[in-house]
């Protein structure tokens, strides 16, 4: 039997109905390889202790309820550490929030509990969710359990880093540009950011609030969707939340047209990657699906789109720890020196870079030039992508240019570590729904390194990256 913390969810929730495993049993061989592994990887800032009435209470529930139980009652999760968990510190990985504790649930969070979730610990990121390689957090490097000698990608790499190592069953993420899907496809994992708009912000660190969402990362495409049903939804507390009956069933049985923007993947993209991609397409093709080529020319503009409307959001949510209203505390000899020395020594220095970048995109005779202009861009890629939906129904590329990197070979390039989202941020910029899901491997110094293929479907269409992944996970 495979141990139970190497368990899918779909197989953990399964062993637990047949009584294989007890939800006891589930939890402490979780945490049994968490307290083991995580002062090596640092995946988790925290791990909870064992709450032990939600886990009767679990219990007791799949007894009496059996299949008609939630399928994530009684299963271990991890959250990253800009989800606020009642009683529970969430600091985003920063030294300003280091000592905050949440004074309520998430929504997403309130919905796990009433599915009886349980949740294991908190997980390391890039502070503040600015980052793809974790290597920004105020509390040390998450190490890629793959290869330690790399970066488990960001800014949810921590989450990725549990689930990848089993120190969890899945794990949840935010995703601004890519913070789920990129760390996904570096540690092997399907990783998913929801349709903007159908899982509630609420209770989340904002980073860029026209950007982000949370959602799953998993051990595989049902596991995400399950977690995906289980948070979505309309919630009076989060506005920009779709209406649940807004949501288009669709049908997952049907052959998908998928589009190559090939022009997109001729720079930068590792040429062994690239044929790991093809090598894929080919697999789904002979599924049935069909590949055709298709130009969205706006989307070179993109990531610098996204790296100006991104820290201009950034600045103003962050304008509120100033450590008087929130956050770490300290006194100058002037009211302006409380100011600067509060966030000076609270946040780190890509958050400062990018307060600094907002600050300036919005100021008053440059925000036409840049802010206005990148939301422009953002109008007209939405538009060129709902015009490709009218022929295909997902959008293809790699998830990244390259497999997981070395630590230390970005961070002293901001542009290029910005450069790991050249793919991922085009769904947040247009709100759409995009998988991650894991396509086979490339090598890098003698080791095999995982690498994601990912699509993007239109609003709400996550149905259909279900019914694709799925393909492709069966031909991986
Ligand atoms: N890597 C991107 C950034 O640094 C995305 C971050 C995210 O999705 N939270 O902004």
């Amino acid at each position: 039997m495979t141990k139970p913390n190497e368990m899918t969810i779909v197989e953990a929730a399964r062993a637990l109905r047949a009584r294989e495993i007890s939800v006891r049993e589930l939890w402490d061989a979780c945490a049994a390889v968490a307290a083991k592994r995580n002062p090596e990887l640092n995946a988790y800032l925290e791990l909870f202790p064992a709450d032990e009435a939600a886990i009767s209470t679990a219990q007791k529930r799949i007894d009496s309820e059996g299949n008609a139980a939630p399928m994530l009652c009684g299963i271990p999760l991890a959250m990253k550490d800009n989800i606020l968990i009642e009683g529970k510190i969430a600091s985003a990985a920063s030294k300003m929030l280091e000592n905050y504790r949440a004074t309520y649930d998430a929504t997403v969070v309130t919905k796990l509990k009433d599915a009886g979730a349980l949740f294991l610990g908190r997980t390391n990121m890039d502070e503040f969710a600015m980052g793809s390689s974790t290597e920004h957090s105020a509390f040390g490097k998450t190490l890629n359990p793959i290869d330690t000698a790399r970066v488990p990608g960001g800014s949810s790499g921590g989450s990725a880093a549990a689930v990848a190592a089993h120190l969890c069953v899945a794990a949840l993420g935010t995703d601004t540009g890519g913070s789920i899907r990129q760390p996904a496809a570096l540690c092997g994992l399907v990783g998913l950011k929801p349709t903007y708009g159908a899982v509630s912000r609420s209770g989340l660190i904002a980073m860029g609030s026209s950007l982000d969402q949370a959602g799953p990362l998993a051990k595989c495409v049902d596991d995400a969707r399950i977690i995906f049903e289980t948070i979505r939804g309309r919630d009076p507390l989060d506005s920009t939340t779709l209406s649940d009956d807004l949501y288009p069933a669709r049908d997952v049985s049907e052959k998908v047209r998928i589009g190559i923007p090939r022009h997109l993947l001729t720079q930068g993209v590792d040429a062994d990657l690239l044929v790991t991609f093809d090598a894929m397409l080919k697999k789904i093709e002979a599924e049935g699906h069909s590949v055709v080529d298709i130009e969205l020319p706006t989307s070179s503009y993109a990531l610098a789109a996204y790296y100006i409307v991104m820290p201009a959001e950034v600045s103003t949510n962050l304008a509120r720890l100033d450590g008087m209203r929130y956050g770490y505390s300290v006194r100058g000899e002037t009211l302006l020196e409380d100011y600067v020395r509060a966030r000076t020594e609270g946040f780190g220095a890509e958050t400062r870079r990018r307060i600094l970048l907002g600050t300036f995109v919005l100021s008053s005779g440059y925000i036409d030039a840049y802010y206005h202009k990148a939301e422009a861009a953002r109008a007209v890629l939405r538009k060129e992508y709902d015009k490709a939906f009218e022929n295909v129904d997902v959008i293809a590329f790699p998830t990244t240019p390259s497999p997981a990197f070395k630590f230390g070979e970005k961070t002293d390039d901001p542009v290029a570590m910005y450069l790991e989202d050249v793919f991922t941020i085009t769904a947040n910029l247009t709100g759409m729904p995009a998988l991650s899901v894991p396509m086979g491997q490339v090598k890098r110094e003698g080791k095999q390194l995982p690498v994601g293929i990912h699509f993007t479907a239109p609003h709400q269409a996550e149905n259909v990256l279900f019914s694709i992944g799925k393909a492709v996970e069966g031909s991986e």
